[in-house]
């Protein structure tokens, strides 16, 4: 025939196939910016402070005072898949930290010139260490790769620079600079609301005033006053959710209740929904919500959804449409809701493995448990618009 000669199969580079596998993970600034938070707070810091040069293409920089990295291990930090997080396949089913497949410093170090500043509380003096393409390399051309003794505090400062400067389909997709620090600053505040015991700042590099500042150990209900405005806080409520009917009699005891925040709400918002004695229900497994959301007095222009799964951040148009829907028996046409949602659940029944983004998260019986937190948010909005009403007749 007159089809032509097949052209050789060829194995691409190792490195061009890391090259790739890195833009998976790294995006744009921001989500570089998310792993990098994720590693702090994995690391235990309650300071986290970031700074940003030209929408973090530039310079993303992050210095938090967590527990720092041993020296020994500055060899393989960047290299794929390394971790301290997880070493068998089960542990992956019982993830309680961010990270987990030991990706983020390996696709950083593969698409920008990725430098670690880290002291650990036992080290006398801090490391620092250059690398690329995942491995150590020397900070100025003919210098020796290997980690470098210099002055630092305890924790770690990560500073990545010229992201994107080897894949230039990427970079010219990030367009505007400003838009990618306001993508920066929205992860960074709601990173901010979720961990209200830590403190964060956010700036650009070389300016003297932050443009986020959070003291550390504030409430939940004050990170969003201080982050979102007294808009949303004076109309927020606040629900805790979980399941319905008790799983099992020995699970019981487990479920903690955590210290109520104080809310601007008349009532003291102990809406937990403690289970009554009944039967153990089949195909409910163990989880909770918290939930912060205004009344129907509040009217945004858009929807503001925080949403964290086991204390990640993660996006599900599923469950935003199901709270929205509540929201349009309550609020006037073109009006939109403030709604952070925190959900724990049980590890094993989450999905995390679905892409290395690990944005999209599945987890068993999603639509059970979004329907039921859908339906306590209707409920709390209704007995609040009912308390508001009898007030008015009086
Ligand atoms: P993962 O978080 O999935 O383990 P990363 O590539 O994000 O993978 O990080 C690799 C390892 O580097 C982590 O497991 C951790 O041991 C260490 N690490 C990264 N960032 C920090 C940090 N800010 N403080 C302490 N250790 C860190
Ligand atoms: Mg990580």
């Amino acid at each position: 025939g007159d089809a032509p000669e097949p052209a050789p199969i060829r194995r691409l580079h190792e490195s061009l196939v890391n090259r790739i596998a890195a833009g998976e993970i790294i995006h744009r600034p921001a989500s570089a910016l998310k792993e990098l938070i994720e590693n702090c707070l994995d690391a235990g810091a309650t300071t986290i402070r970031i700074q940003i040069k030209d929408g973090g293409l530039k310079l993303l920089q992050i210095q938090d005072n967590g527990c720092g990295i041993k020296k020994a291990d500055l060899p393989i930090l960047a290299q794929r898949f390394t971790t301290s997080k997880l070493s068998t396949f089960s542990d992956l089913a019982h993830l309680t930290t961010y990270g987990f497949r030991g990706e983020a410093l390996a696709s950083i170090s593969h698409v920008a010139n990725l430098t670690v500043i880290t002291k650990t509380r036992k080290d006398s003096c801090a490391w620092k260490a250059a690398y690329l393409d995942g491995e150590l390399s020397p900070a100025h051309p003919g210098h020796a790769p290997d980690p470098k003794p210099c002055a630092g505090n305890d924790g770690t400062t990560i500073t990545v620079e010229n992201l994107f400067y080897n894949t230039p389909a990427r970079l010219s997709a990030i367009r505007n600079s400003s838009e990618e620090y306001a993508r920066i600053l929205d992860v960074v505040t709601k990173y901010s609301v979720h961990n209200a015991g830590v403190s964060f700042s956010c700036k650009k590099a070389g300016s003297n005033t932050p443009d986020l500042s959070t003291p550390s150990s504030s409430t939940t209900h004050q990170a969003i006053r201080m982050l979102y405005g007294q808009g949303v806080a004076k109309d927020l409520l606040n629900i805790e959710v979980s399941p319905a009917a008790p799983i099992s009699t020995k699970q019981k005891g487990k479920r903690k209740r955590k210290e109520s925040d104080d809310l601007d709400e008349e009532e003291d918002g102990e809406d937990v929904l403690s289970n009554s004695d009944g039967e153990a229900v089949a195909d409910e497994t163990e989880w909770r919500a918290e939930v912060y959301f205004t009344n129907a007095n509040y009217h945004a222009k858009k929807t503001v959804f925080l949403l964290f799964i086991n204390h990640r951040l993660v996006e599900s148009p599923r469950i935003k449409r199901a709270i929205e829907a509540v929201y349009t028996g309550v609020l006037p046409k073109g009006a939109s809701p403030f709604v952070y949602l925190s959900l724990q659940l049980d590890p094993t029944t989450v999905d995390v493995n679905v892409h290395p983004t690990k944005r999209e998260v599945h987890f068993l019986n999603e639509e059970s448990i979004t329907e039921r937190i859908a339906d306590e948010i209707q409920a709390k909005l209704a007995r609040v618009g009912e308390r508001v009403f009898e007030y008015q007749t009086l």
